[in-house]
Protein backbone atom coordinates (compact mmCIF):
# COMPACT_ATOMS: atom_id res chain seq x y z
CA UNK A 1 0.00 0.00 0.00
CA UNK A 2 1.20 3.19 -1.00
CA UNK A 3 1.83 5.80 2.04
CA UNK A 4 -0.71 7.95 1.67
CA UNK A 5 -3.43 4.83 1.38
CA UNK A 6 -2.49 4.09 4.86
CA UNK A 7 -2.70 7.18 5.89
CA UNK A 8 -6.40 7.51 4.65
CA UNK A 9 -7.34 4.37 6.17
CA UNK A 10 -6.29 5.39 9.63
CA UNK A 11 -8.52 8.31 9.72
CA UNK A 12 -12.30 8.48 10.41
CA UNK A 13 -13.69 12.08 10.09
CA UNK A 14 -17.18 11.71 11.76
CA UNK A 15 -19.73 14.28 14.21
CA UNK A 16 -21.79 13.01 16.65
CA UNK A 17 -26.01 14.13 16.01
CA UNK A 18 -28.51 14.45 18.82
CA UNK A 19 -30.93 16.55 20.28
CA UNK A 20 -29.98 18.89 23.21
CA UNK A 21 -29.71 17.12 26.46
CA UNK A 22 -28.99 13.84 24.56
CA UNK A 23 -25.26 13.95 25.94
CA UNK A 24 -23.49 14.67 23.34
CA UNK A 25 -20.98 16.90 25.05
CA UNK A 26 -20.45 13.86 27.68
CA UNK A 27 -19.94 11.77 25.41
CA UNK A 28 -17.41 13.66 23.41
CA UNK A 29 -15.43 14.15 26.63
CA UNK A 30 -15.13 10.62 27.75
CA UNK A 31 -14.14 9.76 24.02
CA UNK A 32 -11.38 12.44 23.84
CA UNK A 33 -10.71 10.97 27.08
CA UNK A 34 -10.17 7.26 26.17
CA UNK A 35 -8.56 8.11 22.92
CA UNK A 36 -5.06 10.17 23.26
CA UNK A 37 -6.47 13.52 24.00
CA UNK A 38 -6.50 13.07 27.86
CA UNK A 39 -5.81 16.59 28.44
CA UNK A 40 -8.89 17.96 26.58
CA UNK A 41 -11.33 15.63 28.37
CA UNK A 42 -13.12 18.57 30.47
CA UNK A 43 -12.03 21.31 28.53
CA UNK A 44 -14.42 21.24 25.99
CA UNK A 45 -16.96 23.60 27.44
CA UNK A 46 -14.00 25.38 28.80
CA UNK A 47 -12.51 26.20 25.55
CA UNK A 48 -16.06 27.29 24.46
CA UNK A 49 -16.17 29.61 26.96
CA UNK A 50 -12.91 31.21 26.07
CA UNK A 51 -13.59 31.36 22.66
CA UNK A 52 -17.14 33.04 23.28
CA UNK A 53 -15.80 35.99 24.88
CA UNK A 54 -14.12 37.31 21.26
CA UNK A 55 -16.58 38.89 19.54
CA UNK A 56 -19.87 40.23 19.29
CA UNK A 57 -22.03 37.84 17.48
CA UNK A 58 -20.70 35.12 19.89
CA UNK A 59 -21.98 37.12 23.00
CA UNK A 60 -25.14 36.45 21.90
CA UNK A 61 -23.66 32.49 22.16
CA UNK A 62 -22.24 33.55 25.71
CA UNK A 63 -26.02 35.24 27.17
CA UNK A 64 -27.35 31.85 25.77
CA UNK A 65 -24.74 29.69 27.54
CA UNK A 66 -24.26 27.50 24.06
CA UNK A 67 -21.97 27.69 21.23
CA UNK A 68 -22.95 27.84 18.26
CA UNK A 69 -19.64 27.58 16.46
CA UNK A 70 -18.34 23.90 15.42
CA UNK A 71 -15.18 23.02 16.36
CA UNK A 72 -12.60 20.42 15.47
CA UNK A 73 -11.43 17.77 17.88
CA UNK A 74 -9.17 15.14 17.44
CA UNK A 75 -8.04 11.51 19.30
CA UNK A 76 -5.95 9.36 18.55
CA UNK A 77 -5.96 5.57 19.45
CA UNK A 78 -4.58 2.15 18.02
CA UNK A 79 -2.90 3.73 15.21
CA UNK A 80 -6.02 5.60 13.80
CA UNK A 81 -6.56 9.44 14.12
CA UNK A 82 -10.10 10.17 14.71
CA UNK A 83 -11.31 14.02 13.60
CA UNK A 84 -14.63 14.90 15.66
CA UNK A 85 -16.36 17.51 14.30
CA UNK A 86 -18.30 19.49 16.38
CA UNK A 87 -21.80 19.93 15.92
CA UNK A 88 -23.99 22.25 17.96
CA UNK A 89 -27.18 20.49 18.78
CA UNK A 90 -29.23 23.66 20.58
CA UNK A 91 -32.52 24.38 19.43
CA UNK A 92 -31.15 27.32 17.90
CA UNK A 93 -28.49 25.59 15.35
CA UNK A 94 -27.61 27.23 11.68
CA UNK A 95 -26.74 26.31 8.48
CA UNK A 96 -23.57 25.62 9.67
CA UNK A 97 -24.86 22.33 11.53
CA UNK A 98 -26.02 20.96 8.39
CA UNK A 99 -22.96 22.10 6.82
CA UNK A 100 -20.55 20.31 9.52
CA UNK A 101 -22.34 17.19 8.28
CA UNK A 102 -21.21 17.91 4.72
CA UNK A 103 -17.58 17.26 5.77
CA UNK A 104 -17.74 13.97 7.71
CA UNK A 105 -17.47 10.24 7.03
CA UNK A 106 -19.72 9.20 9.12
CA UNK A 107 -22.11 9.73 12.03
CA UNK A 108 -22.90 8.88 15.67
CA UNK A 109 -26.77 9.19 16.68
CA UNK A 110 -27.14 9.81 20.20
CA UNK A 111 -30.33 9.25 21.94
CA UNK A 112 -31.52 9.61 25.21
CA UNK A 113 -32.85 6.56 26.09
CA UNK A 114 -35.95 8.06 28.43
CA UNK A 115 -36.82 10.16 25.08
CA UNK A 116 -35.93 8.43 22.23
CA UNK A 117 -36.46 9.88 18.44
CA UNK A 118 -36.47 14.00 19.42
CA UNK A 119 -37.37 16.31 16.68
CA UNK A 120 -33.44 17.97 16.02
CA UNK A 121 -32.25 14.06 15.71
CA UNK A 122 -35.34 13.76 13.22
CA UNK A 123 -33.69 17.06 11.27
CA UNK A 124 -30.02 16.08 11.70
CA UNK A 125 -30.81 12.35 10.53
CA UNK A 126 -32.11 13.63 7.32
CA UNK A 127 -29.35 15.43 6.34
CA UNK A 128 -27.14 12.19 6.92
CA UNK A 129 -29.74 10.28 4.56
CA UNK A 130 -29.36 12.83 1.99
CA UNK A 131 -25.90 12.46 1.88
CA UNK A 132 -25.55 8.28 2.74
CA UNK A 133 -23.55 9.11 5.84
CA UNK A 134 -23.69 6.02 7.83
CA UNK A 135 -24.82 6.28 11.46
CA UNK A 136 -23.84 4.60 14.45
CA UNK A 137 -26.67 4.85 17.45
CA UNK A 138 -25.57 4.96 21.20
CA UNK A 139 -28.72 4.53 23.15
CA UNK A 140 -27.39 6.94 26.44
CA UNK A 141 -28.40 7.21 30.15
CA UNK A 142 -29.25 3.72 30.76
CA UNK A 143 -28.15 4.37 34.57
CA UNK A 144 -31.58 6.29 35.00
CA UNK A 145 -35.12 5.27 33.97
CA UNK A 146 -35.48 4.80 30.79
CA UNK A 147 -38.10 3.40 27.92
CA UNK A 148 -38.04 0.10 27.27
CA UNK A 149 -35.28 -1.00 25.35
CA UNK A 150 -37.34 -3.06 22.21
CA UNK A 151 -39.36 -0.08 21.88
CA UNK A 152 -36.15 2.16 21.24
CA UNK A 153 -34.61 -0.15 18.69
CA UNK A 154 -38.56 0.30 17.22
CA UNK A 155 -38.92 3.67 17.41
CA UNK A 156 -35.57 4.11 15.48
CA UNK A 157 -37.02 1.62 12.87
CA UNK A 158 -39.95 3.49 12.16
CA UNK A 159 -39.38 6.80 12.68
CA UNK A 160 -35.81 6.97 10.28
CA UNK A 161 -37.15 4.27 8.08
CA UNK A 162 -33.86 2.20 8.91
CA UNK A 163 -32.74 -1.01 10.38
CA UNK A 164 -31.63 -1.61 13.54
CA UNK A 165 -29.13 -4.59 14.51
CA UNK A 166 -28.62 -4.05 18.44
CA UNK A 167 -24.66 -4.80 18.59
CA UNK A 168 -25.38 -4.96 23.43
CA UNK A 169 -27.69 -5.03 26.11
CA UNK A 170 -28.49 -3.17 28.64
CA UNK A 171 -29.11 -5.36 32.11
CA UNK A 172 -32.01 -3.24 33.26
CA UNK A 173 -32.11 0.20 33.42
CA UNK A 174 -31.95 2.99 36.24
CA UNK A 175 -32.41 1.41 39.70
CA UNK A 176 -32.69 -2.09 37.92
CA UNK A 177 -29.37 -1.42 35.85
CA UNK A 178 -26.54 -4.06 36.62
CA UNK A 179 -24.56 -3.63 33.58
CA UNK A 180 -24.30 -3.94 29.50
CA UNK A 181 -23.75 -7.28 27.74
CA UNK A 182 -21.75 -6.89 24.28
CA UNK A 183 -23.30 -9.54 21.68
CA UNK A 184 -20.25 -9.10 19.59
CA UNK A 185 -17.41 -9.81 22.13
CA UNK A 186 -19.44 -11.65 24.32
CA UNK A 187 -18.46 -9.55 27.52
CA UNK A 188 -20.43 -8.06 30.38
CA UNK A 189 -19.18 -4.57 31.70
CA UNK A 190 -20.09 -4.27 35.50
CA UNK A 191 -20.44 -1.15 37.68
CA UNK A 192 -18.45 -0.42 40.20
CA UNK A 193 -18.36 1.44 43.50
CA UNK A 194 -20.77 3.94 45.14
CA UNK A 195 -21.26 5.95 41.72
CA UNK A 196 -22.09 2.52 40.14
CA UNK A 197 -19.22 3.59 37.30
CA UNK A 198 -17.62 1.61 34.51
CA UNK A 199 -13.92 1.15 35.85
CA UNK A 200 -13.13 -1.50 33.59
CA UNK A 201 -14.63 -4.57 35.71
CA UNK A 202 -15.25 -6.88 32.50
CA UNK A 203 -16.13 -10.75 32.75
CA UNK A 204 -15.55 -12.51 29.48
CA UNK A 205 -18.47 -15.21 28.41
CA UNK A 206 -19.32 -18.13 26.39
CA UNK A 207 -22.46 -15.78 25.15
CA UNK A 208 -25.71 -14.60 26.56
CA UNK A 209 -26.89 -17.93 28.12
CA UNK A 210 -23.28 -18.57 30.04
CA UNK A 211 -24.39 -19.94 33.43
CA UNK A 212 -21.08 -18.12 34.68
CA UNK A 213 -23.63 -15.13 34.57
CA UNK A 214 -25.25 -15.89 37.46
CA UNK A 215 -22.11 -15.02 39.84
CA UNK A 216 -22.32 -11.04 38.49
CA UNK A 217 -25.99 -10.69 38.04
CA UNK A 218 -29.30 -11.12 40.28
CA UNK A 219 -31.82 -14.22 38.72
CA UNK A 220 -33.55 -11.01 37.09
CA UNK A 221 -30.38 -9.77 35.41
CA UNK A 222 -29.53 -13.18 34.22
CA UNK A 223 -32.51 -13.86 32.94
CA UNK A 224 -32.61 -10.43 31.38
CA UNK A 225 -29.58 -11.32 29.15
CA UNK A 226 -30.70 -14.77 28.19
CA UNK A 227 -34.44 -14.23 26.96
CA UNK A 228 -34.31 -10.34 26.32
CA UNK A 229 -30.68 -10.69 24.10
CA UNK A 230 -32.27 -14.13 22.73
CA UNK A 231 -35.13 -11.88 21.75
CA UNK A 232 -33.03 -8.88 20.72
CA UNK A 233 -30.89 -11.13 17.95
CA UNK A 234 -33.72 -12.82 16.69
CA UNK A 235 -36.07 -10.30 15.92
CA UNK A 236 -33.85 -7.69 14.44
CA UNK A 237 -31.49 -8.25 11.36
CA UNK A 238 -27.88 -9.31 12.19
CA UNK A 239 -25.38 -6.69 11.35
CA UNK A 240 -24.58 -6.08 7.96
CA UNK A 241 -21.58 -4.18 7.20
CA UNK A 242 -23.27 -3.20 3.46
CA UNK A 243 -26.52 -2.03 4.67
CA UNK A 244 -24.56 0.13 7.54
CA UNK A 245 -22.18 1.49 4.63
CA UNK A 246 -24.99 2.32 2.51
CA UNK A 247 -26.89 3.91 5.25
CA UNK A 248 -29.69 1.30 5.44
CA UNK A 249 -28.75 0.11 8.60
CA UNK A 250 -28.01 1.18 11.89
CA UNK A 251 -26.25 -0.93 14.76
CA UNK A 252 -27.51 -0.13 17.97
CA UNK A 253 -24.91 0.49 21.59
CA UNK A 254 -26.69 0.64 24.73
CA UNK A 255 -24.26 2.91 27.57
CA UNK A 256 -23.95 5.61 30.20
CA UNK A 257 -21.61 8.60 28.93
CA UNK A 258 -21.76 9.60 32.21
CA UNK A 259 -20.62 6.48 33.81
CA UNK A 260 -18.30 4.72 31.08
CA UNK A 261 -20.61 2.42 29.83
CA UNK A 262 -20.28 1.84 25.85
CA UNK A 263 -17.95 4.68 25.48
CA UNK A 264 -15.23 1.77 24.31
CA UNK A 265 -17.70 -0.06 22.32
CA UNK A 266 -18.53 3.13 20.22
CA UNK A 267 -15.09 4.06 19.45
CA UNK A 268 -14.01 0.25 18.37
CA UNK A 269 -16.97 0.70 16.46
CA UNK A 270 -15.87 3.77 14.75
CA UNK A 271 -12.81 2.49 14.03
CA UNK A 272 -13.66 -0.95 12.81
CA UNK A 273 -17.11 -0.22 10.96
CA UNK A 274 -16.78 3.27 9.92
CA UNK A 275 -15.99 4.23 6.53
CA UNK A 276 -12.30 6.15 6.21
CA UNK A 277 -12.26 9.23 4.10
CA UNK A 278 -14.51 8.59 0.97
CA UNK A 279 -14.30 9.80 -2.26
CA UNK A 280 -16.19 13.18 -2.74
CA UNK A 281 -18.13 13.98 -5.47
CA UNK A 282 -16.88 16.39 -8.21
CA UNK A 283 -18.80 17.32 -11.15
CA UNK A 284 -19.44 13.94 -13.48
CA UNK A 285 -17.02 12.01 -11.63
CA UNK A 286 -15.31 12.17 -8.10
CA UNK A 287 -11.94 13.21 -6.83
CA UNK A 288 -10.36 10.23 -4.26
CA UNK A 289 -8.06 10.04 -1.53
CA UNK A 290 -5.57 9.19 -2.93
CA UNK A 291 -5.44 11.18 -5.70
CA UNK A 292 -2.06 12.77 -5.92
CA UNK A 293 -3.34 16.89 -5.82
CA UNK A 294 -3.90 18.86 -2.97
CA UNK A 295 -7.95 19.10 -2.67
CA UNK A 296 -10.34 20.24 -0.21
CA UNK A 297 -13.72 22.23 0.11
CA UNK A 298 -14.69 24.74 2.22
CA UNK A 299 -18.00 23.72 4.68
CA UNK A 300 -17.78 26.43 7.09
CA UNK A 301 -16.37 29.62 7.69
CA UNK A 302 -16.31 31.49 10.65
CA UNK A 303 -15.62 35.58 10.52
CA UNK A 304 -15.08 38.20 12.72
CA UNK A 305 -13.75 36.39 15.17
CA UNK A 306 -11.71 40.09 16.37
CA UNK A 307 -14.80 42.82 15.37
CA UNK A 308 -11.71 45.60 14.66
CA UNK A 309 -10.36 43.20 11.94
CA UNK A 310 -12.23 41.24 9.00
CA UNK A 311 -10.38 38.11 9.35
CA UNK A 312 -12.33 35.21 9.04
CA UNK A 313 -10.98 31.47 9.32
CA UNK A 314 -12.27 29.11 6.87
CA UNK A 315 -12.37 25.32 7.38
CA UNK A 316 -11.59 23.33 4.86
CA UNK A 317 -12.21 19.46 4.64
CA UNK A 318 -8.94 17.70 2.60
CA UNK A 319 -10.46 15.31 0.13
CA UNK A 320 -6.80 13.75 -1.35
CA UNK A 321 -3.12 14.47 -1.57
CA UNK A 322 -0.62 15.52 1.22
CA UNK A 323 -1.12 19.19 2.09
CA UNK A 324 2.11 20.74 3.20
CA UNK A 325 2.31 24.14 5.49
CA UNK A 326 3.43 27.24 3.18
CA UNK A 327 1.63 25.10 0.19
CA UNK A 328 -0.66 27.19 -2.45
CA UNK A 329 -3.85 26.41 -3.49
CA UNK A 330 -6.32 28.07 -5.80
CA UNK A 331 -9.90 28.78 -4.74
CA UNK A 332 -12.64 27.71 -7.24
CA UNK A 333 -13.87 31.37 -8.84
CA UNK A 334 -10.55 33.11 -7.73
CA UNK A 335 -8.48 31.71 -10.78
CA UNK A 336 -5.04 33.05 -8.02
CA UNK A 337 -3.53 30.83 -5.73
CA UNK A 338 -2.89 31.97 -2.05
CA UNK A 339 -0.03 30.31 -0.36
CA UNK A 340 -1.37 28.70 3.05
CA UNK A 341 1.08 30.01 5.65
CA UNK A 342 -0.52 29.79 8.95
CA UNK A 343 -3.02 26.73 8.89
CA UNK A 344 -4.51 25.73 11.76
CA UNK A 345 -3.98 21.90 12.20
CA UNK A 346 -6.15 20.26 15.14
CA UNK A 347 -3.95 17.46 16.13
CA UNK A 348 -4.69 15.10 19.45
CA UNK A 349 -1.35 16.22 20.88
CA UNK A 350 -1.20 19.64 20.57
CA UNK A 351 -3.13 21.95 18.06
CA UNK A 352 -0.21 24.42 17.16
CA UNK A 353 0.50 24.63 13.54
CA UNK A 354 1.33 21.78 12.26
CA UNK A 355 3.43 20.69 9.12
CA UNK A 356 1.53 18.56 7.04
CA UNK A 357 -2.38 17.02 6.95
CA UNK A 358 -4.02 14.23 5.32
CA UNK A 359 -7.39 13.26 3.39
CA UNK A 360 -10.03 13.19 6.09
CA UNK A 361 -8.20 16.17 7.84
CA UNK A 362 -9.55 19.48 8.76
CA UNK A 363 -7.73 22.74 8.23
CA UNK A 364 -8.33 26.02 8.87
CA UNK A 365 -7.14 28.99 7.02
CA UNK A 366 -7.03 32.70 8.19
CA UNK A 367 -8.35 34.57 4.83
CA UNK A 368 -9.86 37.78 4.41
CA UNK A 369 -12.87 37.19 2.91
CA UNK A 370 -11.37 35.39 -0.03
CA UNK A 371 -12.75 32.00 0.89
CA UNK A 372 -16.50 31.12 0.60
CA UNK A 373 -18.33 28.24 1.77
CA UNK A 374 -18.42 25.87 -0.87
CA UNK A 375 -15.25 26.68 -2.72
CA UNK A 376 -13.11 24.35 -3.97
CA UNK A 377 -9.60 24.86 -3.16
CA UNK A 378 -7.25 22.83 -5.04
CA UNK A 379 -3.64 23.11 -6.32
CA UNK A 380 -4.32 23.19 -10.03
CA UNK A 381 -7.61 24.30 -10.14
CA UNK A 382 -8.87 21.75 -12.15
CA UNK A 383 -11.43 20.08 -9.51
CA UNK A 384 -15.03 21.75 -8.25
CA UNK A 385 -16.43 19.97 -5.79
CA UNK A 386 -20.21 19.61 -6.29
CA UNK A 387 -22.78 18.55 -3.38
CA UNK A 388 -22.79 21.19 -0.86
CA UNK A 389 -25.71 21.91 -0.34
CA UNK A 390 -27.76 24.86 1.03
CA UNK A 391 -30.92 23.84 2.78
CA UNK A 392 -34.56 25.47 2.68
CA UNK A 393 -34.96 27.92 5.41
CA UNK A 394 -37.46 27.32 8.00
CA UNK A 395 -37.90 30.84 9.27
CA UNK A 396 -38.54 33.65 6.61
CA UNK A 397 -38.17 37.50 7.76
CA UNK A 398 -38.57 40.42 6.24
CA UNK A 399 -36.10 43.18 6.38
CA UNK A 400 -36.70 46.32 6.66
CA UNK A 401 -34.40 49.19 6.31
CA UNK A 402 -34.48 51.95 8.64
CA UNK A 403 -32.50 54.54 6.49
CA UNK A 404 -32.81 54.19 3.23
CA UNK A 405 -30.15 55.72 1.91
CA UNK A 406 -27.76 52.53 3.30
CA UNK A 407 -29.59 50.06 0.46
CA UNK A 408 -26.32 49.60 -1.25
CA UNK A 409 -24.83 49.07 2.44
CA UNK A 410 -28.02 46.67 3.33
CA UNK A 411 -27.52 44.54 0.13
CA UNK A 412 -23.80 44.12 0.42
CA UNK A 413 -24.10 42.88 3.80
CA UNK A 414 -27.10 40.53 3.07
CA UNK A 415 -25.00 39.28 0.09
CA UNK A 416 -21.72 38.98 2.27
CA UNK A 417 -23.67 37.63 5.30
CA UNK A 418 -25.57 34.92 2.57
CA UNK A 419 -21.80 33.76 1.27
CA UNK A 420 -20.51 33.18 4.68
CA UNK A 421 -23.42 30.69 5.21
CA UNK A 422 -24.67 32.88 8.00
CA UNK A 423 -27.85 33.49 6.16
CA UNK A 424 -29.81 32.84 2.59
CA UNK A 425 -30.83 35.52 1.15
CA UNK A 426 -33.90 35.90 -1.52
CA UNK A 427 -35.15 39.40 -3.97
CA UNK A 428 -38.64 39.18 -5.12
CA UNK A 429 -39.18 39.22 -8.38
CA UNK A 430 -42.44 41.82 -7.28
CA UNK A 431 -41.38 44.45 -4.08
CA UNK A 432 -38.02 45.86 -3.32
CA UNK A 433 -38.24 44.13 0.76
CA UNK A 434 -35.37 41.50 0.57
CA UNK A 435 -36.37 38.14 2.73
CA UNK A 436 -33.86 36.73 4.48
CA UNK A 437 -33.80 32.38 5.83
CA UNK A 438 -32.38 30.77 8.46
CA UNK A 439 -32.77 27.08 9.67
CA UNK A 440 -32.51 28.69 13.72
CA UNK A 441 -33.13 31.22 15.14
CA UNK A 442 -30.46 32.74 16.78
CA UNK A 443 -28.95 33.23 13.37
CA UNK A 444 -31.79 36.23 13.01
CA UNK A 445 -29.98 37.64 16.09
CA UNK A 446 -26.56 36.81 14.68
CA UNK A 447 -27.75 38.56 11.42
CA UNK A 448 -29.37 41.74 13.31
CA UNK A 449 -25.81 42.70 15.32
CA UNK A 450 -23.72 42.23 12.57
CA UNK A 451 -25.22 44.12 10.01
CA UNK A 452 -24.99 46.82 12.84
CA UNK A 453 -21.49 46.24 13.83
CA UNK A 454 -20.09 45.91 10.61
CA UNK A 455 -21.86 47.00 8.10
CA UNK A 456 -23.53 49.88 9.62
CA UNK A 457 -26.28 49.26 8.76
CA UNK A 458 -29.81 49.87 11.34
CA UNK A 459 -32.39 47.34 10.01
CA UNK A 460 -35.33 45.53 11.74
CA UNK A 461 -36.67 41.93 10.21
CA UNK A 462 -40.63 41.81 10.48
CA UNK A 463 -42.64 38.94 9.62
CA UNK A 464 -42.81 38.01 5.69
CA UNK A 465 -46.24 35.58 5.02
CA UNK A 466 -43.57 32.51 3.76
CA UNK A 467 -43.06 29.76 5.82
CA UNK A 468 -40.62 28.21 3.83
CA UNK A 469 -39.08 27.93 0.58
CA UNK A 470 -38.52 25.50 -2.86
CA UNK A 471 -35.59 25.74 -5.63
CA UNK A 472 -37.87 25.29 -8.73
CA UNK A 473 -36.49 23.34 -11.61
CA UNK A 474 -37.89 22.34 -14.83
CA UNK A 475 -38.42 22.51 -18.62
CA UNK A 476 -38.47 26.16 -19.53
CA UNK A 477 -41.62 26.32 -20.70
CA UNK A 478 -43.03 24.78 -17.41
CA UNK A 479 -41.19 27.63 -15.65
CA UNK A 480 -42.22 30.72 -17.48
CA UNK A 481 -46.11 29.52 -17.29
CA UNK A 482 -45.53 29.15 -13.57
CA UNK A 483 -43.41 32.58 -13.56
CA UNK A 484 -46.57 34.09 -14.91
CA UNK A 485 -49.11 32.38 -12.69
CA UNK A 486 -47.00 32.82 -9.41
CA UNK A 487 -44.67 36.26 -9.32
CA UNK A 488 -45.87 37.26 -6.37
CA UNK A 489 -44.75 34.13 -4.38
CA UNK A 490 -41.19 34.15 -6.66
CA UNK A 491 -38.00 35.17 -5.70
CA UNK A 492 -33.88 34.93 -6.85
CA UNK A 493 -31.54 33.61 -4.30
CA UNK A 494 -27.76 35.25 -4.55
CA UNK A 495 -27.15 33.14 -7.15
CA UNK A 496 -30.03 34.15 -9.30
CA UNK A 497 -31.86 30.38 -9.17
CA UNK A 498 -35.23 30.42 -9.13
CA UNK A 499 -36.89 29.96 -5.60
CA UNK A 500 -41.05 29.64 -4.81
CA UNK A 501 -41.82 30.89 -1.56
CA UNK A 502 -43.99 28.84 0.37
CA UNK A 503 -46.98 30.09 2.57
CA UNK A 504 -47.17 26.31 4.40
CA UNK A 505 -45.43 22.97 3.66
CA UNK A 506 -49.61 22.62 2.22
CA UNK A 507 -48.87 24.95 -0.41
CA UNK A 508 -46.03 23.09 -1.59
CA UNK A 509 -47.53 20.17 -1.93
CA UNK A 510 -50.24 21.71 -3.54
CA UNK A 511 -48.32 23.38 -6.01
CA UNK A 512 -46.06 20.18 -6.90
CA UNK A 513 -49.13 18.22 -7.45
CA UNK A 514 -50.36 20.91 -10.20
CA UNK A 515 -47.02 21.31 -11.71
CA UNK A 516 -45.90 17.92 -11.97
CA UNK A 517 -43.42 19.00 -14.49
CA UNK A 518 -41.15 20.82 -11.72
CA UNK A 519 -39.30 19.86 -8.80
CA UNK A 520 -39.48 21.82 -5.92
CA UNK A 521 -36.31 21.21 -3.47
CA UNK A 522 -35.68 21.12 -0.63
CA UNK A 523 -31.85 21.30 -0.66
CA UNK A 524 -30.02 23.01 -3.35
CA UNK A 525 -26.25 21.82 -4.51
CA UNK A 526 -24.13 24.08 -5.23
P1 LIG B 1 -25.68 17.74 25.26
O1 LIG B 1 -26.62 18.91 25.37
O2 LIG B 1 -26.22 16.71 24.31
O3 LIG B 1 -24.27 18.10 24.99
O4 LIG B 1 -25.76 16.98 26.68
P2 LIG B 1 -24.75 16.96 27.89
O5 LIG B 1 -23.62 16.04 27.62
O6 LIG B 1 -24.43 18.35 28.31
O7 LIG B 1 -25.66 16.23 28.96
C1 LIG B 1 -26.89 16.77 29.40
C2 LIG B 1 -27.14 16.36 30.84
O8 LIG B 1 -27.28 14.93 30.90
C3 LIG B 1 -25.96 16.68 31.74
O9 LIG B 1 -26.48 17.05 33.00
C4 LIG B 1 -25.20 15.38 31.84
O10 LIG B 1 -24.48 15.25 33.02
C5 LIG B 1 -26.32 14.37 31.75
N1 LIG B 1 -25.87 13.09 31.20
C6 LIG B 1 -25.15 12.88 30.08
N2 LIG B 1 -24.93 11.56 29.90
C7 LIG B 1 -25.53 10.93 30.94
C8 LIG B 1 -25.65 9.57 31.32
O11 LIG B 1 -25.16 8.65 30.68
N3 LIG B 1 -26.36 9.32 32.46
C9 LIG B 1 -26.91 10.29 33.21
N4 LIG B 1 -27.59 9.95 34.29
N5 LIG B 1 -26.81 11.59 32.88
C10 LIG B 1 -26.13 11.91 31.76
Amino acid sequence: MKVRELMTNQRRTFAIISHPDAGKTTLTEKLLLRGGAIHLAGEVKARGAARRARSDWMKIEQQRGISVTSSVMTFERDGITFNLLDTPGHEDFSEDTYRTLTAVDSAIMVLDAAAGIEPQTLKLFEVCRLRSVPIITFINKIDREGRDAFELLDEIAEKLALDTSPMSWPVGMGGLFEGVFNFETKQLHLPEGDGKEFLGKTIQTDGPEDPALANHLSADGVERVAEEGLLAREGYPEFDFEAYRNGDLTPVYFGSALKEFGVEAIIDAIAKYAPAPRPQPAGDGEISPDHDEVTGFIFKVQANMDPNHRDRIAFMRQVSGTFKRGMKLTPSGLGKPIAVHSPIMFFAQDREIADTAEPGDIIGIPNHGTLRVGDTLSEKDEVRFTGLPNFAPEILRRVQLKDPTKTKQLRKALDDLSEEGVIQVFYPELGAQYIVGVVGQLQLEVLISRMAAEYKVDAALEASPFATARWLKGPDAALSEFEGFNRPNLARDRDGDLVFMAKSPWDVNYQQEKNPELTFSATKER
